[in-house]
């Protein structure tokens, strides 16, 4: 258990938690939505703070980044809690537990760093549940592995205040943020959060750092597959954040409290790729699905496939130093100097190491 940051006191002595745009009031003794933040004594607390649900070795575009370090392994974990409330939510194992009910183990950030070393991953991502409810134990381990010269990933739903965001991605090097729809009824409803924050994290995220950043958005049959919504999405992705964020189209199965829908169709992924890209997104795949097409990076002046993809497979790689092998435009991205031989990706489970 460590001090929390982000709260002040409220005048009935409650403690005001803005750390995440929820601003959860917390009584003595209580906790915030997100289980893992608690009044004790008076203060704020983090029982996040160094308490990991396990470790895998996940190939990084399994995160997904298409554009950041391909071909790499990245060294993934996250902790028990959550500051939305997905009724889909497919960590809900994770994201709904009490750090007290989940399987835990300690782990310092140079504990964490050295195994990545270990492990030989470029990177370490925090992930499967949301990084910002521990964003104290983010901030310490970016700045660790930054030191050992690694990268930080955070995989988040975006949902975090402008006063906590700066610290939280300060030492972070890429991003994917969960746009989970582009209504805020669907926001309200299904999740339990709002929109406008999210698009306030990403607006800032591209034009006041420069973390590498790309998006997901989960297609969800009959509650966010509209192609009116899908155009306005990537309309504004276009508009606010520019032709060069990539977007994510995955494929949503029934899970949670989620289980009267069926699995998305492969069809209405590809649909929304083409919406996205004749809105003039560059970059646009389909994900959770066998589908060469969508799985590929393509120049956007030349059409070149240049980095050719299966799943998380790499079959294989035309890019010339970040640029287009063909007719050298440069691909927006992190890329290696060397080219990335193709390779089949595989995940490792570490369970509760280390
Ligand atoms: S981080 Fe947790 S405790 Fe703080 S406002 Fe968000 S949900 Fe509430």
């Amino acid at each position: 258990m460590r001090s929390a940051r982000w709260w002040s006191r409220e005048a009935d002595g409650r403690i005001l938690c803005t750390l995440c745009p929820r601003l959860c009031r917390i009584g003595e003794g209580q906790a915030g939505f997100c289980f893992i933040r608690q009044v004790k004594d008076g203060e704020l607390v983090t029982l996040g703070y160094g308490r990991t649900t396990g470790f895998a070795v996940d190939p990084v575009e399994k995160k997904p980044l298409n554009h950041f370090l391909p071909g790499t392994s990245t060294l993934s974990f996250g902790t028990a809690g959550c500051n939305l409330g997905c009724r889909f939510c497919q960590n809900w194992d994770i994201s709904k537990a009490k750090i007290d009910d989940a399987r835990s183990a300690i782990a310092m950030p140079e504990d964490v760093v050295e195994l990545a070393v270990n492990q030989q991953c470029p990177s370490m991502s925090y992930t499967y549940n949301d990084p910002v409810i521990w964003a104290e134990y983010v901030i310490d381990l970016a700045r660790a592995a930054k030191a050992r010269g690694l990268a930080s990933i955070a995989v988040t739903a975006g949902y975090v205040t402008a006063e906590a965001r700066g610290e939280l991605f300060a030492d972070i090097a890429a991003t994917n943020v969960d746009l989970k729809a582009f209504t805020e009824g669907f926001y309200s409803k299904v999740t339990l959060a709002h929109l406008e924050p999210v698009l306030d994290t990403l607006i800032w995220l591209r034009r006041s750092t420069r973390v590498w950043l790309e998006i997901t958005n989960l297609v969800i049959p009959g509650l966010n597959d509209d192609e009116g919504e899908t155009r306005a999405l990537a309309r504004w992705v276009n508009a606010e954040l520019g032709p060069d964020v990539p977007v994510h189209f995955t494929a949503f199965h029934p899970d949670y409290k989620l289980t009267d829908r069926p699995r998305t169709p492969p069809e209405t992924l590809s649909r929304a790729r083409r919406i996205a890209i004749e809105e003039g997104l560059h970059y646009v795949y389909t994900g959770n699905v066998h589908d060469r097409a969508g799985g590929t990076t393509f120049c956007p002046r030349c059409k070149e496939a240049l980095v050719a993809r299966d799943w998380f497979d790499i079959l294989d790689y035309r890019l010339d130093r970040g640029a287009c092998g063909k007719c050298g435009m440069p691909i927006a991205g992190v890329w290696p100097d060397e080219p990335v031989r193709p390779r089949r990706a595989r995940r490792r489970s570490l369970g509760l190491a280390p």
